[in-house]
């Protein structure tokens, strides 16, 4: 039988390539994206189109209120809120854009929808190398997380563990690149930037991240930016 993965999509670059790997190594994929009040209101949209290239069997989208706990930069403010960084400083500390709890959040109504239809993994995209320093995107959380998902489903209990699978999480911006690139992934189709606008600003973190991968892989990014880094033109 084949064995069913929920793939938390976002529409971002790394969430694309982790549900390529995800269908490549053989599962039926369920997608889950969330409406939490982000500015880049742009990646829902983004995460159809990755869906419909990936073939999913089913894919939900949940809304979740982050608004009613307070106002964080990357929720529905003003594109002002987000900062802009050099690459170098990219990472020091954890950053404004940083939601509450998020992943955590986002991976329990993952676990959830993956017991309901009996999934046997759950897919997620975090990256703990070129990222901008989220405590719940390291290795060590990860870990933590999938302990507690054993210990409190009923399929943990029985001892059918469903797996937190972060198949990026060791991997730098580029070669999360050249695997999407490999699997030909729709790259042109995925959102990073944290701004809502027309196009990606090319000053974000995210951004940055991603620009700086593809200048190491010496391809062009796909995606049109309202300006670039002097280092990715030169
Ligand atoms: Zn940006």
């Amino acid at each position: 039988m084949v064995e069913k993965a929920v793939c938390l999509i976002s529409g971002g670059l790394d969430s694309c390539v982790t549900s390529l790997i995800a269908k490549k190594q053989g599962y039926e994929i369920y997608a889950i994206s969330f409406n939490y009040g982000q500015l880049h209101k742009k990646e829902l949209d983004c995460s159809n189109k990755i869906a419909q290239t990936v073939g999913v069997e089913d894919r939900i989208i949940i809304d979740v209120d982050f608004q009613k706990f307070g106002i964080f930069s990357l929720l529905n403010t003003s594109s002002d809120s987000i900062q802009d960084h050099d690459l170098k400083d990219i990472g020091r500390e954890i950053p404004l854009t940083y939601v509450p709890a998020r992943n955590t959040v986002f991976l329990s109504l993952a676990l959830a929808y993956a017991e309901s239809i009996d999934a046997d993994a759950i897919f997620i995209g975090a990256n703990a190398v070129d990222y901008s320093g989220y405590p719940d995107c390291r290795p060590e959380y990860i870990q933590a997380y999938q302990k507690m998902a054993d210990l409190g489903t009923k399929k943990g209990v029985e001892g059918r563990s469903i797996k937190i699978e972060a198949p990026l999480l060791h991997l730098t911006k580029s070669e999360i690149i050249k695997t999407g690139l490999k699997l030909d992934a729709p790259l042109a189709d995925t959102w990073s930037c944290y701004r809502g606008g027309e196009l990606a600003c090319g000053r974000c973190d995210s951004c940055v991240l991603r620009l700086k991968g593809f200048k190491d892989v010496g391809v062009k990014d796909p995606l049109r930016y309202e300006r670039y880094p002097d280092w990715y033109t030169s």
